[in-house]
């Protein structure tokens, strides 16, 4: 007999293959896939496999160990990476021929020291103040990149930045910072980059001007919604199900408290589900008392708070076998709250429910 998984993970790459061609075709030009941080947690490799399979001509992720990563798998298209450190094993992204992004005359100097010939794209801040050169700086980078390609140090195959506010489409800083990035493309007149891109989800989907020549999809190829309340009903699925197997069952009265601190006392008798997952496995503390699970198909409201191992639902007298299955979340088409409801719950966004949702959870991929 198989033994049941305590706790795991099914990612259902039908529903990301799915989720790659709908964005793919909404916006009519190539996509970059982002399976940075392990694939938002679906499993990086499992993801950039289906979403080639689905016509993505890029990969994004963040850091050069995780392009390496992409490599060593057998993955060879169109790779970008985009967040270094001085130091950082340049010449081991050159040589796989991932593209690195530079922020900087001194990240310039760097892949240039390596004395290899790379394909590199520059990141503009246009807004964000996070990575990339300011405009105040960005003349000097691109005087650097020109003399780089005249001395075969690279070629700059791409230009692009990233939005501040895209999750909200009348926020005035994305109007902005896309004037930037043109106003910064037009300084780079001496450049031919093969692609210049802005648009993260929310805005390839919102935000059609910002589309340009490739749009990096992160949050909605695994089919979440990257601005709740906001986006049209694109049809994507959701690919990721949270799910555990109950552990006990037990009747308790009114006046009992439940889990640490005792902040939830029972106001009648009941009867509670046991789930074997906690902060630990990355439910998230946060959701103590809000969230809630799929049991017998009912939702169960989560009572008391979250432990490191395990967490405690109300069963409302009801009193399912241990050993029955539990929903904790997953595409909400058989009634299971979704990572966008243990999103809310926890007063956080559903990226960080799948990302961080992990530790003891077992993994397992299907429809590959
Ligand atoms: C993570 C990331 C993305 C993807 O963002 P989503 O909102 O998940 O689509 C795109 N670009 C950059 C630079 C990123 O860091």
């Amino acid at each position: 007999m198989t033994p049941v998984a305590r706790a795991e993970i099914v990612v259902d790459l039908a529903a990301i293959r799915h989720n790659v061609r709908t964005l793919r075709e909404l916006t009519g030009v190539p996509s970059m896939t982002v399976v940075k941080a392990d694939g938002y947690g679906h499993g990086m490799v499992e993801v950039a496999r289906a979403a080639r399979a689905a016509g993505s001509e890029w990969l994004g992720v963040t850091t050069i160990d995780e392009a390496l990563a992409l490599r060593a798998s057998g993955d060879d298209g169109p790779l970008l990476c985009w967040l270094t450190v001085p130091g950082d094993d340049w010449a081991a992204a050159i040589d796989a021929g991932i593209d690195v992004t530079a922020y900087s005359v001194a990240e310039l100097d760097e892949i240039a020291a390596t004395g290899r010939s790379a394909r590199v794209q520059l990141k503009v801040d246009t807004g964000l103040s996070r990575g990339g050169a300011t405009l105040a700086d960005w003349p000097a980078v691109v005087a650097r990149a020109e003399q780089g390609e005249r001395d075969g140090s690279w070629r700059i195959t791409g230009i692009w930045s990233h939005f501040a506010a895209s999750d909200d489409p009348d926020h005035p800083a994305n109007d902005a910072q896309e004037r930037v990035f043109h106003q910064a493309l037009a300084l780079a007149g001496g450049l031919t980059p093969e692609v210049r891109h802005l648009a993260n989800s929310a805005a390839g989907i919102l935000r059609p001007s910002s589309r340009l020549d490739l749009v990096r999809f992160g949050l909605a190829s695994y089919g979440l919604d990257p601005a709740p309340g906001r986006t049209p009903d694109l049809g994507l699925v959701p690919a990721m199900t949270a799910r555990a197997t109950l552990a006990m069952t037990k009747r308790i009265h009114a006046g009992d408290g439940v889990s640490y601190g005792h902040t939830w006392i029972a106001d009648t008798d009941t009867t509670v589900g046991l789930v074997p997952a906690g902060y630990g496995d990355g439910i998230p503390r946060h959701a103590s008392n809000a969230a809630h699970v799929l049991v017998e198909g009912k939702q169960r409201a989560m009572r008391g708070r979250v432990c490191m191992d395990q967490f405690v639902v109300d069963l409302d007298g009801d009193s399912p076998a241990p050993g029955a299955d539990v929903v904790i979340f997953g595409p909400g088409t058989h009634g299971e709250p979704t990572a966008q409801d243990w999103a809310e719950a926890a007063g956080t966004i559903s990226y960080e429910i799948v990302t961080r949702i992990g530790g003891r959870f077992a993994r397992r991929h299907v429809n590959a």
